[in-house]
């Protein structure tokens, strides 16, 4: 007997509705005729009238696998006051919001990141989420602290959310001395992935800062996640841009496709045919690109044609690039908006990155989806017979409505398992 069987769902690219069939956490059919053959398959002791333990006919709706949240700040989400949400201070700089987040991290104890992180990570579930890349402060002045608590968070949450933690050098990798060291020991503790963020590293050169992370990749066998081109700039020649300097590293060390590039928002300041070539050779490079559509951040110097700090999405897209889109900040000193829901990033890059076609739609709910779990190298990810069911069933009859109509996420997978239902928004309308 299957354990669950999930009927009537519509998926991309299928011309009708479709049945999906999980067992043992896995999908193992997915078809519009799948009853028949599914009997064939799994033999005796199979009941024609209870096909599977739990059946589950879904109308017609939209299903994905889950989301992916390629790029959170875990360690420092909702750290903002819950009850008034929004930015405590005024905006100063972008050196500013991290001078404050700075500040207010030396409060933070171990128990109430975790309480944070964990509330955070029960938050992007709900919305959907069932894996997500944790960026995590590591550095001199708070140690291992964020890393040991992420940690607690990605074994105690690891059966509702799939958690990577990106070692991430908040001051740097090279300002300080000792700092190596203590990423080799965060990747002892439990870290996954190598970050970096060339402009946090004051006084040292963008190019030795990537360097210095690609070192310490190969060294310890891990992927690589870096902040690059995070601040505008009045223009950019193609050996200014941070992500052109990653990708020829990358083709350099044979480490296509486990390279991924977070804002690339001096991108857009570069002349289009240097962006063109350096996006030329990110598609080459095979490096993940992971766009926040953070309009709220960038730009606040200019005093006319205001700059909203987005990378060139659709011409990385047209370019073969592997795209997608994230929150980055929730609730916290960098960002204080933001509900960790993908469908809502997603209308907000409609908007900001100019993607309003169906189609457009369509390939934006691949971003957060399909191409964030390849930016991540989840294995075993998707609809298909032998991925894992990871699984949310919208409101929607299709990938546009959903995102246009931030429809609610009825049901939420997380390998097979039920781990989050929401009820449709109802209203009452009296009309007489
Ligand atoms: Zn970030």
């Amino acid at each position: 007997m299957i354990d669950l069987l999930l009927r009537n769902v519509v998926t991309a690219g299928a011309p009708e509705p479709v049945s999906v069939a999980v067992t043992g956490g896995r999908i193992v059919a997915a078809g519009p005729e799948l009853l028949p053959s599914l009997w064939e398959g799994l033999g005796e002791g199979l009941s024609k009238a209870i096909p599977a333990r739990e059946v589950f006919d879904a109308g017609g709706r939209y299903l994905i696998p889950g989301f992916v949240e390629s790029h959170l700040h875990l360690d420092i989400a909702l750290s903002n006051d819950a009850r008034r949400p929004g930015r405590p201070e005024p905006f100063v700089s972008m050196a500013g919001l991290n001078a404050a987040i700075e500040r207010r991290r030396r409060a933070f104890t171990h128990e109430e990141i975790v309480r944070r992180a964990t509330a955070a990570v029960h938050l992007a579930l709900r919305h959907g989420v069932t894996a997500l890349r944790a960026q995590c402060h590591v550095d001199m002045e708070i140690g291992l602290k964020h890393v040991e608590a992420l940690q607690e968070v990605k074994e105690s949450c690891a059966r509702l959310v799939t958690i990577q933690i990106v070692a991430f050098p908040q001051q740097g990798l090279l300002a300080k001395p000792g700092t190596l060291d203590l990423f080799r020991e965060a990747f002892r503790r439990g870290a996954d992935v190598v970050g970096g963020a060339p402009n946090l590293d004051s006084g040292h050169d963008f190019r030795d800062h990537v360097d210095a992370a690609f070192a310490l990749a190969l060294e310890l066998d891990r992927d690589v996640d870096i902040h690059a081109d995070l601040a505008l700039k009045p223009s950019a020649a193609l050996d200014d841009l941070e992500v052109v300097h990653v990708a020829r590293r990358t083709l350099e060390y044979g480490y296509q496709g486990r390279v991924t590039v977070g804002h690339a928002c001096a991108l857009d300041s570069a002349p289009p045919d240097v962006a063109r070539e350096a996006i030329a050779l990110l598609k080459e490079a095979g490096v993940s690109v992971i766009s926040q559509p953070d309009l709220y951040r960038l730009g606040r110097d200019d005093r006319q044609h205001v700059r909203r700090g987005l990378t060139r999405v659709k011409e990385l897209l047209a370019a073969g690039v592997n795209v997608a889109y994230a929150s980055n900040n929730v609730r916290d000193a960098l960002r204080p908006l933001g509900n960790m829901d993908l469908l809502e990033e997603g209308l907000i890059l409609a908007y900001g990155a100019h993607m309003d076609t169906v189609a457009e739609l369509e390939t934006l709910l691949r971003m957060s989806t399909n191409h964030a779990a390849r930016a991540l190298r989840l294995p075993n990810y998707g609809l298909e017979p032998g991925c894992v069911a990871d699984m949310v069933l919208l409101d929607a009859p299709s990938a546009s409505a959903a995102i246009v109509g931030q429809v609610e996420k009825l049901r939420v997978y997380k390998a097979g398992c039920l781990r989050a239902v929401n009820q449709p928004a109802s209203s009452q309308l009296y009309m007489e």
